[in-house]
């Protein structure tokens, strides 16, 4: 079976994290998001989530060299050696430069990218809800504004970075043709 190896791109808010989940699940590969190891970290008050928290409560990115470092470690989990989805890495032109070479010495190349979009209008109000629901700290509107605003200027070049392996899906789309589209691609 040719490996999976797919990074899912997108604005927060688009359902990236709720597709790259049951993508996994049906590949039977794991989704590796940076957003829930480092929620995860906080919940429990490890050192790393203790260094997270106030970058990730403005709505900013938390240091490259703090996600290079847990990437590269759980890239090495034996569970990853079959394919892996990524989700929310890379994030910086500074990630996506560190992945290429992490992936070069692990001799693993990535398969497609995911570009999962949405109108700005859609975003805010799917946030908005999420952040009734959920509580999450980081979907009050200030911050969920300025998150919108570090994705188009940090992670939306990647856009370019990655051109030739991306494939563009309307994440405006009901969530399961989203998830059938994905599939789709990656078939
Ligand atoms: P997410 O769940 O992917 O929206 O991530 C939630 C928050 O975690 C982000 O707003 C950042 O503060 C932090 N975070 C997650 N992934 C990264 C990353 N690759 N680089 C920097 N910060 C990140």
């Amino acid at each position: 079976m040719v490996k999976t190896r797919v990074i899912f791109l997108g604005p927060p808010g688009v359902g990236k994290g709720t597709q790259a989940k049951l993508v996994a699940e049906k590949l039977g590969i794991p989704h590796i998001s940076t957003g829930d190891i480092l929620r995860k970290a906080r919940q429990e008050g490890t050192p790393l989530g203790l260094e997270a928290k106030a970058y990730m409560d403005r709505g900013d990115l938390v240091p490259d060299s703090v996600l290079n470092g847990l990437v590269e470690a759980r890239l090495q989990n034996p569970d990853a050696a079959q394919g892996w989805i990524l989700d929310g890495f890379p994030r910086t032109r500074s990630q996506a430069e560190f992945l290429q070479s992490l992936l070069g010495k692990l001799s693993q190349g990535v398969a497609a990218v995911i570009h999962l979009d949405a109108t700005t209008d859609v975003l805010v109000e799917r946030l908005l809800k999420r952040a009734q629901l959920e509580g999450r700290t980081d979907d009050d509107e200030e911050v969920i504004r300025n998150r919108l605003a570090v994705y188009q200027k940090e992670t939306a070049p990647l856009v370019d970075f990655y051109h030739e392996l991306v494939r563009v899906i309307d994440g405006s789309s009901p969530l399961e043709l989203v998830t059938q589209q994905i599939l789709e691609v990656l078939h």
